[in-house]
């Protein structure tokens, strides 16, 4: 088997420098990160090398990775009581190979967490493949994602086209109380996985921005509302 030099550098396919890394993929939402995830998995795949699929709160309520244009695989939940280090382990120990890592929804990992996935790129030589959001609706970081900024080996700001309805590109997830931008509250009331929360207003969605839009609230014309994403 010959390896595309391009192809390995676009996957991230360690075999072509020495050793493992941590990569964290961010961007909004809608920008494709588990699109790509999954996009990553298979070009590993069909590389001959194996990997293990995490995710956490998934869109679709399952531990799956699943993306809005229809993809999908079966993916392991992580909980916080996860040890990623020790999962990794009993693979291997059942005589699996676990040669990466994908991370999906990565921001709702703890940072315990990202901890977990440093040691398996430094000491077992798995490479991490991480996807997730770096703020919250508040343009605060996400403790897991700011870990991730503080440690990872590389950041890839993904550029798929998420535009605010003005035009402009958007960098920013806004929380939408009743028709207004939230300024204050619970980083992880998302969408459709706190529909227990009983203390949550009757109409919660989220909305790509621009940061000057986000700044000021403006959601813009009101067609644009309707059938805007959930958070990722
Ligand atoms: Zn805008």
């Amino acid at each position: 088997m010959t390896l595309d030099p391009e192809a390995c550098a676009v996957s991230g396919d360690g075999r072509l420098r020495h050793g493992a890394a941590l990569k964290f993929f961010y961007g909004p939402m809608g920008a494709g990160k588990s699109t790509l995830a999954l996009q990553l998995d298979h070009n590993h795949g069909r590389q001959g090398r194996v990997g293990m699929l995490l995710t956490r709160f998934n869109r679709s309520g399952e531990a799956k990775i699943s993306s809005r244009i229809g993809l999908g695989r079966d993916a392991v939940e992580v909980t916080d009581e996860t040890d990623l280090r020790a999962l990794v382990r009993e693979r291997w120990a059942d005589g699996g190979r676990v040669d990466y890592l994908v991370c999906d929804e990565v921001h709702f990992y703890t940072e315990e967490h990202v901890d977990q996935l440093a040691d398996l790129v430094d000491h077992s030589d798995v490479d991490v493949y991480a996807f997730g959001l770096a703020t919250d609706f508040r343009t605060a970081l996400f403790p897991a994602a700011r870990k991730l900024f503080e440690m990872a080996d590389e950041l890839v700001r993904l550029q798929v086209e998420v535009l605010c309805w003005c035009g402009r590109p958007g960098l920013l997830n806004a929380r939408v109380v009743d028709g207004t931008v939230a300024r204050e509250g619970a980083q992880f009331v998302v969408g459709d996985i706190t529909e227990a929360a009983e203390e949550q207003p009757a109409d919660v969605h989220y909305q790509v921005l621009c940061r000057r839009h986000h700044r000021t609230g403006d959601l813009g014309p009101l067609t644009t509302a309707a059938g805007q994403l959930r958070l990722v």
